[in-house]
C-alpha cells in the first residue's frame, strides 16, 4: 500500500505508528459501531486524558494509499493493551467509516499518537458540553473526569428514533438535550439556550467543549462567546469533519 504526503510529514515529525487488531465489533445501533482493538504497548505511551484522540490509517476508497481519520479513544485498558474506537458509520461514506462496516475480528490497521493534552479545572461549577454525535465519545470522557460538585449539561445534534440506545451516562447533576438535525448549528444553539440556565451561572468557573461538523462548531463558539460570556481558555470547540469534504 503507498503511503501518502501525510504520513511522510508526520514520520519525518517522529509520530510513530502502531499496528491494531480488531478484537471485538458491537454496534450499539445500526449506524453507530464500537470496534475494540488490541495495541500492546500504545497505552504504555499515551497519557490518558479527556477527548484523547488518534489518529487512523485506514486504506483509501479508490487510490492505493492509507489516508488518516481521527477518533476518539474509548475505555482505555492500559493492563490488557486495549481500547474501543466508536464510529458513526455516515453516508456518504468514506474511507474509515466503510473501514468500519468491514471490521471483523483479525482486521488490522495502524495507529498514531496525537500530542495533546486537556485537563478540567477542579474548581469547576458548569461544565457545558455539545455537538453531534462524532462528538459523543469525547463528551462521555469529559463527564467521567468531570468534578462530581460540578454541573453537567451536555447537547447533542442527532435526529435517530435509537440514539438513547447509545448509553450516555448521567448522574444527579446531568442534564441531557437532544436537538434535531440541523446543519446551521442554529437548533444546537437554541437547545444550549434552553437547556444551559443563566441564572447563577459564573463564566470564571464554567467551561464548554464542542464539537462536530465545522458549521454546528462555529455556532457554538459564538454562542460560548456571545451569550455565555466564555473567555478563550474557558472553551474549547473542535471542527471534527466539514459537510460535503471528504477528510482527505
Ligand atoms: C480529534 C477528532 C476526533 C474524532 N473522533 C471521532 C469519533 O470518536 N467517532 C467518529 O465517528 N468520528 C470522529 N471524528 C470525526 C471523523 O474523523 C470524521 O467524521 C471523518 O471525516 C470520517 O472519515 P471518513 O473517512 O469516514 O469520511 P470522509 O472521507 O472524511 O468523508 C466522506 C464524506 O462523509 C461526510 N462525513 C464525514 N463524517 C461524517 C459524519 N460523522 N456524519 C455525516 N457525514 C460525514 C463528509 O462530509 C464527506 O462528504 C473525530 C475527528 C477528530 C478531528
Amino acid at each position: 500500500m503507498a503511503a501518502n504526503w501525510q504520513r511522510g510529514v508526520l514520520k519525518a515529525m517522529g509520530v510513530k505508528n502502531h499496528p491494531v487488531e480488531v478484537v471485538d465489533v458491537a454496534d450499539l445501533a445500526p449506524w453507530y459501531r464500537r470496534i475494540r482493538l488490541s495495541a500492546p504497548g500504545f497505552l504504555d505511551e499515551l497519557a490518558v486524558h479527556p477527548t484523547i484522540w488518534i489518529r487512523l490509517w485506514v486504506p483509501a476508497l479508490e487510490k492505493d494509499k492509507v489516508v488518516q481519520r481521527g477518533y476518539t479513544v474509548v475505555d482505555p485498558d492500559p493492563g490488557a493493551g486495549e481500547f474501543s474506537l466508536d464510529f458513526v458509520l455516515h453516508e456518504p461514506t468514506g474511507p474509515a467509516a466503510s473501514w468500519a462496516k468491514n471490521a471483523a475480528v483479525g482486521t488490522t490497521a495502524e495507529i498514531a499518537h496525537t500530542p495533546q493534552k486537556l485537563a478540567l479545572d477542579p474548581e469547576l461549577q458548569t461544565l457545558v458540553l455539545a455537538g453531534d454525535i462524532t462528538a459523543l465519545p469525547a463528551i462521555v470522557t469529559l463527564l467521567r473526569a468531570a468534578p462530581s460538585t460540578a454541573s453537567k449539561y451536555v447537547v447533542i445534534q442527532d435526529s435517530h428514533d435509537d440514539r438513547d440506545a447509545l448509553g450516555i451516562p448521567q448522574d444527579a447533576r446531568t442534564t441531557l438535550a437532544w436537538s434535531d438535525d440541523d446543519p446551521s448549528g442554529a437548533g444546537l444553539v437554541n437547545a444550549l439556550q434552553s437547556s444551559v440556565p443563566l441564572e447563577g451561572f459564573d463564566p470564571g468557573r464554567a467551561y464548554l467543549w464542542a464539537a462536530g461538523e465545522r458549521k454546528l462548531v462555529k455556532a457554538v463558539r459564538e454562542h460560548a462567546r456571545g451569550q455565555l460570556g466564555l473567555g478563550r481558555h474557558r472553551q474549547h470547540a473542535q471542527n471534527y469533519w466539514i459537510a460535503g469534504h471528504s477528510a482527505g
